[in-house]
């Protein structure tokens, strides 16, 4: 299946100049959807180390991250913005562009060793899977990978992750 014919490229989003690809195209399409999921459960499946936790992104990571938990049987931990957990947080500041975020994950839903494979629907200059890698490695997780749907190949984020195997379905 043509994955990336189901992707939609919207010109000029969120500012100027910026060429989004946005994914919720292929999220309504049943066969793409489930055909995403089967994918990446396959790949994510096949990695040396047993998953026994996916962790995913605020706030897409939570939808490719949560089925694809389901297919693999392990847990799935939501990463979130800062102030939207309810419980005691561990908490990483990164870099942005302009100025700084960050990224906040339950105390209790990791313990040190817990396999943990990382997941968003994208991964454009690495900024965000890293800062989940660098908060999890805090923790003491071990991390087993990372999965995206779509890489965007010239910002080279993978040049900015930990030496773990890295899937992604659809490059540009
Ligand atoms: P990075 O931190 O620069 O790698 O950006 C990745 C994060 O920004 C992910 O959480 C994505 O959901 C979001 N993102 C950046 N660009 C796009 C895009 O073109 N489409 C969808 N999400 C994007």
């Amino acid at each position: 299946m043509n994955l990336k014919s189901l992707i939609r490229d919207i010109p000029d989003f969120p500012k100027p100049g910026i060429l989004f690809r946005d994914i919720t195209t292929l999220l309504c399409d049943p066969q793409g959807l489930r055909y995403t999921i089967d994918i990446l459960a396959e790949k994510c499946g096949n990695l040396e180390m047993q998953v026994d936790c996916v962790v995913g992104m605020e706030s897409r990571g939570f939808i490719f991250g949560a089925p694809l938990a389901y297919r693999l049987g392990s847990g799935f931990v939501p990463v979130r913005k800062k102030g939207k957990l309810p419980a005691a947080v561990h908490r990483i500041d990164y870099q942005l562009e302009y100025g700084t975020d960050s990224l906040e994950v339950h105390q209790d839903a990791l313990t040190p060793g817990s396999r943990v494979l990382i997941v968003d629907d994208l991964i454009a200059t690495g900024g965000t899977a890293s800062a989940t890698a660098k908060l999890l490695e805090k923790i003491g997780c071990e991390l087993v990978g990372f999965g995206f749907i779509v890489e965007l190949k010239d910002l080279q984020g993978r040049k900015h992750l930990p030496d773990v195997p890295i899937i992604s379905l659809v490059e540009y």
